[in-house]
């Protein structure tokens, strides 16, 4: 039975990549009464009925999915985040970094625009390049405009699924576009920066980058941490992870412990008050949505 990965979906049918070649594929009634329908990023088994033609008939179990843009098997999430205009924003970034390792997916922390920082203001961005890289994150300074590091952004692509991420207006439909000339993504200038529908009636495709995938419809649900629960932020948090086995406490939430080594390390400046900052305002924002009886 052959096997491929949905590419593509597009009125009723969908396009399933395998050894180099498309096929063109419905899906089999099954789907319908099971109430899981195919998604682009599925890893599928279908049967060729005629040349590129065929029926897709199991779907393998999915490691994670996101709503928007609507794919499976997401591998890597390109986190995109300007130097400037808007400004770069450590509270945003933490927030997507949560929400991104809770779905079990890789991220990548992209800081473009780069182009438009003077020597001082690229300081301060190349600091806290610095501070995410030793909280255990790859991150990436870019420039659609001068095509800074964009090798090596191409280079994070091979062999993965990727989505981009981020705010409007960061610079994401840019960095596609650059990577990708071809697909003529429409970008968010000031004028039209109110038209933020502009992907939804899009259909998500996964488009081959390099050696990779990238949906080219850029997104993310939610900002909101709903689905969090307190004692899982910690895990979020890379630098504290490593830390905790210090704590006096198992189970420790760095919040009002004594002895906890994460709070240590706050201290004595290891770990960036700012994040740590975030860490507690995200422990609040989630245990104020706890029903109260
Ligand atoms: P998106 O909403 O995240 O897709 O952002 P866009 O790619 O549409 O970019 C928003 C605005 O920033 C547009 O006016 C782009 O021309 C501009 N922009 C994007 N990337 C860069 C960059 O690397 N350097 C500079 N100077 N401007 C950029
Ligand atoms: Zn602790």
């Amino acid at each position: 039975m052959p096997e491929g990965k949905i590419v593509k979906a597009l009125s009723g049918f969908y396009y399933v990549a395998a050894n180099d070649q498309i096929f063109q594929c419905r899906g089999r009634g099954v789907f319908r009464k099971r109430k899981v329908s195919p998604l682009v990023g599925d890893f599928v088994e279908f049967q060729v009925e005629n040349d590129l033609e065929g029926y897709i008939l199991a779907i393998e179990e999915r490691k994670n999915e996101l709503v928007r843009p609507p794919i499976a098997n997401v591998d890597q999430a390109i986190l995109v985040f300007s130097a400037a205009r808007p400004d770069f924003s450590t509270a945003l970034l933490d927030r997507f970094l949560v929400l991104i390792e809770s779905k079990h997916i890789e991220p990548l922390i992209c800081i473009t625009k780069i182009d438009l920082l003077n020597e001082e203001e690229e300081a301060l961005i190349k600091n806290y390049a610095d501070d995410y890289r030793s909280f255990g994150y790859e991150v990436l300074l870019t420039s659609s405009e001068n095509l800074a590091n964009l090798d090596e952004l191409r280079e994070q692509l091979q062999g993965k699924t990727s989505v981009f991420a981020g705010q409007s207006g960061v610079g994401k439909s840019s960095l596609l576009n650059a990577l990708k000339p071809e697909l003529e993504l429409k970008t968010n200038d000031i004028s039209n920066s109110l038209g933020r529908g502009k992907h939804t009636t899009r259909h998500v495709e996964l488009i081959n980058v390099e050696d990779g995938l990238v949906a080219d419809t850029p997104g993310f649900s939610s900002l909101e941490l709903t689905e969090i629960e307190a004692e899982d932020l910690p895990q979020y948090f890379p630098e504290m992870v490593e830390r905790s086995h210090s704590c006096k406490f198992r189970g420790c939430l760095h919040v009002n412990e004594p002895k906890c080594a994460v709070k240590e390390a706050v201290d004595n400046g290891e770990i960036p008050s700012y994040r740590y900052e975030h860490y507690l305002q995200f422990m609040d924002e989630i245990k104020e949505r706890k029903p109260r009886y």
